[in-house]
This record gives structure tokens, sequence and C-alpha cells, in this order.
């Protein structure tokens, strides 16, 4: 259809008063970013709202890009004409006449007056816009409950637009509005999901991954790389932490009851990221963990698990059901990646029977009687290897901060320095 323009209406950050002129501004970027490859796509902020005038940019592809930016809940196309009762009236033909209506299609117009030195009231203008239409399709009824078309007419000053559909939007709060936290992304199907979600939720997010490098391959660690490179696609970047977790997991293997493996190697994790946390200035950990799903995720393991670190620790998926997820993780393009059968650091030590319910004082005594468990995370931490991967780029052109690989430091600069303050979108993409 013969758009002029797309409508972007904000969610929830309508309701954070004091907020708003930040949220707006990263919402702003956000837009920015997903609109490069429509150089002529230009960016209009009014007040409360955002307009895209498409100058020719195809319109599918362009509200298909502007649905993955978080904080707009809904999309209009719209078609926009002066604020005058003849210009108006003539555009909503054209868009009724583009539309096509069939035989018993029902139809109500919803006028609003924002521009209140406009001569004629809301009421008023749904028969002076109504009226024409249904003398030109005679085929039309009113139905004012529940249309098949519902044209809008938002009377304003700079101009009256008219549009008939709401396409839903990404949602969520815009891009890293609400503070940084670190994800903990295995290879699995759920922690992606995890790191997506937050995403929406204006989480600015950094991944930390363990890998039992060399009992796990190349190709594991590549492919958590690749889906944290798919959540970047949507982020505008993300830092990665890659932490060796071998001697860690070989040393609890040995030292402590098979039945307590996975809690301790989780709370061994929650440790490691609590420290890159706060390295960071991160606000909160995030993990996949949906309640019931397997030994660690009952109430008593994430009892015991979430007991070592002091901040929160969000679990976006907790009641989420599989299926439920797995649509997500389609949706998002994590899934086909997620299912390719590397191995995982844990898969390796998996025992027979894990608790579903440990005793913390066992777990606890387990810990304390390994004499260089606390010389072993710090050894982990000062190992750990961070990159930045960028929206649109690839795992191996990362950006490689720290570890062996370490590059030349002039190419950290985009990363910012440890104590940089997130929520900074300006440079972000
Ligand atoms: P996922 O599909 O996310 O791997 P899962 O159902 O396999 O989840 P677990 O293996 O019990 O569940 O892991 C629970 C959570 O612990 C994960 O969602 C993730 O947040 C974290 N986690 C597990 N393994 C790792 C790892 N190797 N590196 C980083 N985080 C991990
Ligand atoms: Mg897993």
């Amino acid at each position: 259809m013969n758009y002029d323009m797309i409508l972007l209406r904000y969610g929830e950050l309508a309701i954070k008063g004091k907020n708003r002129g930040r949220f707006e501004k990263a919402a702003y970027q956000h837009v920015k970013f997903v609109l490069a490859p429509f150089p002529q796509a230009k960016i209009i902020r009014v007040y409360g709202r955002m307009y895209v005038e498409l100058n020719g940019e195809p319109i599918e592809e362009v509200v298909g890009a502007l649905r993955r930016v978080f904080g707009i809940v809904s999309l209009s196309p719209v078609k926009r004409a002066p604020s005058e009762l003849e210009p108006i009236v003539e555009t909503a033909l054209q868009l009724m006449a583009e539309m096509n209506p069939g035989e018993n299609t029902t139809f109500k117009v919803t006028a609003r007056r924002a521009w209140k030195a406009f001569p004629h009231g809301s009421q008023e203008m749904n028969h002076l816009v109504g009226a024409p239409i249904l003398r030109q399709y005679p085929q039309l009824t009113v139905d004012v409950r529940k249309p098949d078309i519902e044209l809008h007419v938002e009377v304003r000053e700079e101009g009256t637009y008219l549009f008939n559909e709401v396409i839903p939007g990404a949602g969520g709060f815009p891009l890293a509005s609400n503070g940084r936290a670190m994800l903990l992304l295995s290879g699995g199907i759920d922690s992606p999901v995890a790191g997506y979600q937050a995403l929406r939720k204006g989480l600015e997010i950094e991944a930390i991954h363990f890998h039992s490098y060399p009992f796990t391959s190349e190709r594991a660690k590549q492919k958590v790389l690749d889906l944290a490179q798919v959540l970047a696609n949507y982020a505008g970047r993300i830092r990665v932490h890659l932490v060796p977790f071998t001697e860690i997991q070989t040393r609890l293997h040995q030292d402590a009851p098979d039945n307590l493996m996975i809690t301790l190697m989780r709370r061994a994790m929650m440790r490691i990221s609590t420290r890159l946390a706060e390295q960071r200035k991160a606000g909160a950990l995030i993990s996949g963990d949906s309640l019931g799903q397997v030994a660690s995720q009952t109430l008593g393991s994430m009892n015991v698990i979430g007991r070592v670190t002091d901040l929160p620790l969000l679990r976006p998926l907790v009641t989420m059901d599989k299926n439920e997820i797995i649509r997500i993780a389609e949706q998002i393009g994590t899934y086909d990646l997620s299912i390719l059968p590397y191995e995982d650091c844990c898969t390796l030590f998996v025992p027979k029977s894990p608790s579903t319910n440990p005793n913390l004082r066992v777990v606890e005594y387990a810990e304390h009687s390994m004499k260089d468990y606390e010389a072993l995370l710090e050894a982990a931490v000062a190992q750990t290897e961070s990159l930045v991967l960028r929206a649109g780029g690839s795992p191996d052109h990362a950006i490689v901060l720290s570890g062996p690989e370490r590059q030349d430091a002039s190419q950290a600069e985009v990363s910012g320095k440890p104590d940089e303050q997130p929520a900074r979108t300006d440079d972000w993409f």
C-alpha cells in the first residue's frame, strides 16, 4: 500500500516520567541503527512518539526492521494530510480505495482532535469523514464495537495522520535504558532466550561463558560465540567473557561428592560471575533457569546455588514451559544454533543421579575442604578472555580485549574502559 510514513508508539517508558528523555533518546538511537540499510528513511521525533518518513524505501522491510526495536509497543503505516477538512476526507477515501473493502465489511472512523484549534471536534470528524466513505462504498456497514476496518484520523497541528493498521512492536524498554547485567550463556536453548528477554527489558547484557577446553572443542566455543553474535545483532554490541573452567571442574570432580557436582559447578559459576559483574559494574546476573527443567533447577537447588551471590539473580524464563521457550528461540534465530550437538562443559561431568535437593551444609563443607578453592576461582577470573561482538559483524573479527590473543590496545577503545558507565547508547552501534 501507498503509505507515506510509519508511526512508532512507545510502550512502558511513557509511564516513567522523569526518565522519559533518556528513554526516548535510547529508542531513537536504536531506530537509527535498524534503519541504516534504508538511507532515504527519515526519523522525526516528536514528544511521546516517533515517525519514520519512507521517502520511497520499501515499507515491508522497514516495518520488519522497526519491529526489532525495543521499547516500541506498536507501529502503524500512516498517510499524512494537511490539517484541513477537504484533504483529510480525500486521503481517507484514497486509503479506503487501496483497502478495497468487500461485501459485508464493517467499519468505523475514530477521529481524535489533538490540535484544539482545528474547527471540528472528534465526534464531528467521525461523521465528516465517515459519511463520504459510506456514500462511496455502499457495501460498508458501521460497527462501532468490533469493526473489520477502523480508520484512525489523528488531527495534529503539523498534519493529520490516517491509519487503520496497528502492528505489534517488540515492546519492553529501550536498549540499555535499565542498566547492565551479566548473562550466563551456555550453548543451550534457554540462556540465549533469557538474554533476549533481558535485552528486551532494557538491560545491557554482557555474556559469560564457562568452557572446559580441551575437554570441550573449539567448535563448542564457536557455537556460543555464534549465539552471542545473534544477541549482538539485537543489542548493537555485546561483550563476551570466556572463563576457563577446566581446573575447577576437574578438582570438583576429584574432591567432591558426585551427586553434588552440578550444584558445586553452578555455585562456582555464580561466584566467578559475581566477580566479573563487580569488575564490569553490572547490577545483576541472568540465567536461563526454568523451574523444574533439570535437577539444578528445582527450588531446593536454586536456593543453594543462588546463595553465593549478593546480586539479584534474574531468571526471565523461570515460569515458562519448554515449548514457549523454543518458540521464542525460533523467532529470534537462536534455535538452530542451540541444537547443534557440541558438548557443553557441564555435560562432561554430569553425575548419574544429581541431587534435586542439595543440603547447603554438605555443599559448603565440600567447598571448605578444598584448600585452594578460592585460588582456583581467582585464577579463572584472571585468565578470563574478553571480546566484543558488534551487530552485523562476525565472531571471527571480534575485538579481543584481554587474554592470549590480545591485540593492539588502541582497538580496545570501542568497548570503553572498565569504569565506563552503562546506558550510554550514543556510540552504541
Ligand atoms: P541452557 O539451555 O541455557 O543451557 P539448560 O536447560 O541446559 O539451559 P542448565 O544446563 O542446567 O540448563 O543451565 C542452567 C543455566 O546455567 C543456563 O541457562 C545458563 O544460564 C547457566 N549455564 C549453564 N552452563 C553454562 C556455561 N557453560 N556457561 C555459562 N552459563 C552456563
Ligand atoms: Mg545447558
